[in-house]
Order: C-alpha cells, then structure tokens, then sequence
C-alpha cells in the first residue's frame, strides 16, 4: 500500500473515530501535515494557527516563514522534510492545545510516523516535545539528541523551540537559528553512529 494512502487512511480514521469532536467543530478541517512521505526528518508543531485552518498546510504563517528561512539555512526545502503538528485541528483563538486533546492525536500521531518511517524527529516547541521526551525541559535540552523508541519505532529526537515563541524574543530567536543550524552535523554524528 502506498504511503500517500495510508496518510489518507489516517485522516479518514480521525474524522470517522471523531477525535477531539469540540475542535473538529470549531475548526474548518484537519491539517495533517505536508512534505515528502520519504523523509528521513519529520519535524512536529503544536497546532495548526488560522491561516493552516484556512488552507489545510502546515506551518503557512509567520512562523512558517521562519521555518522555510530555518530549513533554508541548512539546505533544505519543505520537499526535502516532512512538517506536522501534535494537534491536527486549530484549538479555538489559537490557545493552547489541551492535555486531553494532545493525548487523543498522539496514537495517529505515531501511525504517520510508522508510516513515514523518518530516522529523526525534531519536535518544535513543548507540546510535542512531552510526548517524546515525557518530564525533559525544553530550556535544558533544546538542540540535544536523544534516542528514543516509540512504538518499536526507534527515533533520534532532537527537541527545538517553537518559531512562534521565538520569532519575537530576540534571545530565544537566535538560539533556536544556533540549534538549527547545528543540525545537520547532530544528525550526521547520530545516524553514523547508528549504522
Ligand atoms: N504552529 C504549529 O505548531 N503548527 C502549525 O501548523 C502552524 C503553527
């Protein structure tokens, strides 16, 4: 089966098993999630914003142009990477996913990344950070790899802050533009180490 699909299927399995039915009433669709189905890096957001709402891609807004200027830095295009969000509907007024809410899309969560099959996750902020590295604080471990196994799926996690906390603090700007460009040796050192 392919894996465009089998992405498909996950949606339709969301809207049938009606997930988080109070957002899915509030929001205008699901955003799954957008990018090349054979990436080796997967990086996950917290929520789609308004204008993801609006047109069904992640990351589209500001903080979505930081991350295209990010993933510029280093080489790379959105076809070169997978981007995703913990939460695949947009939360009303753009608050804060809640627990339940996070715990309700992590098992479709997991099922895209069995099917995407990345090597690396960057998660991008803490709402996806807990479910990777449940207790880690992102101000300790910002930028560091770990090796994690989820669901016989086995991941080097490497936790960021979100663009949208750092597009407009000057501190955590520059060290979230630091930790990105930092990836690409991180990922190199890791995935050698792993073969
Ligand atoms: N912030 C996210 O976490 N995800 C999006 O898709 C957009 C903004």
């Amino acid at each position: 089966m392919d894996k465009q699909f089998q992405l498909e299927q996950i949606a339709t399995d969301i809207l049938q098993q009606n997930v988080c039915p109070d957002l899915a009433k509030t929001a205008q669709r699901l955003v799954m999630g957008a990018g090349n189905l054979d990436a080796d890096i997967v990086f996950i957001g917290e929520a789609p914003g308004k204008n993801e709402d609006e047109t069904g891609l992640p990351f589209v807004g500001a903080s979505g142009k930081f991350l295209d200027e990010m993933l510029s830095s280093i080489g790379l295009t959105r076809d070169d990477v997978y981007i995703t969000s913990i939460v695949k509907y947009r939360p009303p007024n753009n608050r804060d996913p809640k627990v339940a809410e996070k715990a309700a899309f992590w098992p479709y969560q997991v099922k895209q990344l069995e099917v995407i099959q990345p090597k690396v996750v960057v998660t991008l902020g803490r709402h996806s950070m807990e479910y990777f590295l449940p207790g880690a604080k992102i101000g300790d471990v910002h930028g560091q790899a770990s090796r994690v196994m989820i669901d016989g799926l086995n991941l080097i996690v490497i936790p960021l802050f979100h663009p949208a906390a750092a597009l407009y603090n000057g501190s955590l700007r520059q060290t979230l533009i630091d930790d990105f460009l930092r990836l690409p040796k991180l990922i190199k050192q890791m995935t050698t180490l792993s073969d």
